[in-house]
């Protein structure tokens, strides 16, 4: 097989500036050795996240021109709408400025006190948002997806008979609806089979719950689906999307992942009292609902994007470049979350690190070195992000410890990856080398934002 090859040709560049080590350990030092406070403009590569960093086509920098600016019923807005109906075949679409406007919405109106709702994995806005709500968000993850180093093909589903079993136990009265998050991105970037969702979707109808989707990263789901489960390889990726979403009563989207644009959202829907209710939050919060807190021109490259993600040659590129970034890495031993998902590399820091307890944070010492040692930017995703301190002031930590390197669409060639993957591969070498780190400030919530460290020597 030939080399599968990045569809497009590049019209427009943004130079990227060099920095050298000694540079950037002072620049590291200065950011308290957190890479969320480092200056983007002195990152060489930057993976902290794919969402809203996608480079857009000359067809949407176009669309961006033909905006229809009007308050209400834009030209813009309808294009949007036709182009989300298209794929979701809901009825009531909302448009909102970015994912987390949408879940708000939601679950203002079906969330509070006394209310639960499952998901395979929530992503953090989803849980805070539910949360915000009085009501508790549960994650039904399969055994599979809890183990990083099995390799199996959708891992991200969601485990069926322990939603009965919750539904059962907690009665259909306080679930006001299941969610199912594709691809599962706190869970790796897995995908979720369609069988999942038919499944998911056959107890929600015997309890009579609505389902939907977190439909961020439907369309590299859709993908996943095609080459990986019976029944789908002669199908185009819209067909496939269309079938995912016939399964939901609605979706929640942030459009800066797969809609390929930097901003923008929506809420999509099939109940009309629920449409209406959302709609009349939405006007207090977002704005009027032919814009739902977008500009005109961002509705406009949002109904492109959502055309061009469904190209099998993008998608294709897409999950195979994530792939190779995967497969780079662990020819030369490095652990990573197996198998490679969709839109990130998930490095198992315990298992690079072990000498170095999860209280001493080996994910942000795996990150602080890749800036070090390439000017690449990854995210912890362990104790720091979502540790927490037991009433001795120990610290708990969750289950894993990770390093993510996400990588945004249609921004990075080859050569990055392989540049990425040499990097990884360096500090990998190295790990003997690297030691702890310690919080000098840290913020009551949400730390990994703020927070500032320092290494640990070793006597301590
Ligand atoms: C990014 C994301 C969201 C939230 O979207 P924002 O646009 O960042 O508000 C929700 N769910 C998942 C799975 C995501 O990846």
């Amino acid at each position: 097989m030939k080399t599968i090859i990045e569809p497009f040709k590049i019209k427009s560049v943004e130079p990227i500036k060099f920095t050298t080590k000694e540079e950037r350990k002072k620049i590291l030092a200065e950011a308290g050795y957190n890479p969320f406070l480092i200056n983007a403009e002195n990152v060489i590569i930057d993976l902290l996240t794919d969402s809203g960093t996608s480079a857009m086509s000359a067809k949407q920098w176009s669309g961006i021109m033909d905006g229809d600016e009007s308050y209400a019923g834009s030209k813009s807005f309808f294009k949007f709408e036709s182009a989300v109906k298209n794929i979701t075949g809901h009825k009531f679409i909302i448009p909102t400025h970015q994912g987390r406007a949408a879940e708000k919405i939601l679950f203002t109106i079906v969330g509070g006190k006394g209310k639960f709702i499952p998901n395979n994995t929530h992503f953090d806005t989803t849980r805070a948002n539910v949360e915000f709500t009085g009501a508790e968000a549960i994650d039904l993850l399969n055994e599979q997806g809890k183990h990083p180093e099995i390799k199996a093909d959708f891992k991200g589903n969601m485990d069926v008979e322990a939603l009965e079993n919750f539904i059962k136990k907690t009665g259909k009265d306080n679930i006001p609806l299941v969610m199912i998050t594709v691809t599962n991105n706190s869970g790796g970037g897995q995908p979720v089979s369609m069988q999942n969702i038919k499944d998911v979707k056959a107890i929600c109808n015997k309890y009579g719950i609505p389902l939907f989707i977190d439909a961020c990263r439907f369309a590299e789901n859709a993908y996943f689906i095609k080459k990986r489960e019976k029944g789908y390889k002669d199908k185009s990726i819209l067909e496939i999307a269309q079938e995912m979403f016939s399964y939901a009563d609605g979706a929640t989207m942030s459009a800066k992942k797969d809609a390929l644009v930097n901003i923008g959202g929506f809420l999509s829907l099939n109940n009309e009292e629920l449409a209406t209710k959302c709609r009349n939050l939405l006007i207090v919060t977002e704005g009027f609902p032919t814009y739902g807190g977008l500009a005109g021109r961002d509705l406009e490259a949002v109904a492109i994007g959502l055309e061009e993600i469904l190209d099998e040659n993008y998608l294709q590129y897409r999950i195979r470049s994530t792939e190779y970034l995967g497969e780079k890495i662990t020819a030369a031993g490095v652990p990573i979350i197996e198998p490679p998902g969709g839109h990130a590399i998930y490095i198992d820091a315990k298992r690079f690190l072990p000498n170095v307890p999860p209280h001493q944070f080996p994910g942000q010492s795996i990150t602080c070195e890749l800036y070090l040692e390439g000017g690449i930017r990854a995210v912890e995703i362990g104790s720091v992000m979502f540790g927490k301190y037991d009433e001795d002031g120990n610290v708990i930590s969750p289950p894993m410890e990770l390093v993510r390197m996400a990588i945004p669409r249609r921004v990075y060639t080859q050569s990055h990856i392989d540049y990425v993957a040499e990097v990884v591969i360096e500090v990998y070498k190295n790990r003997n080398k690297l030691g702890g780190y310690k919080f000098t400030y840290e913020a009551p919530m949400l730390r990994h934002f703020t927070a500032r460290f320092e290494p640990v020597s070793n006597t301590e």
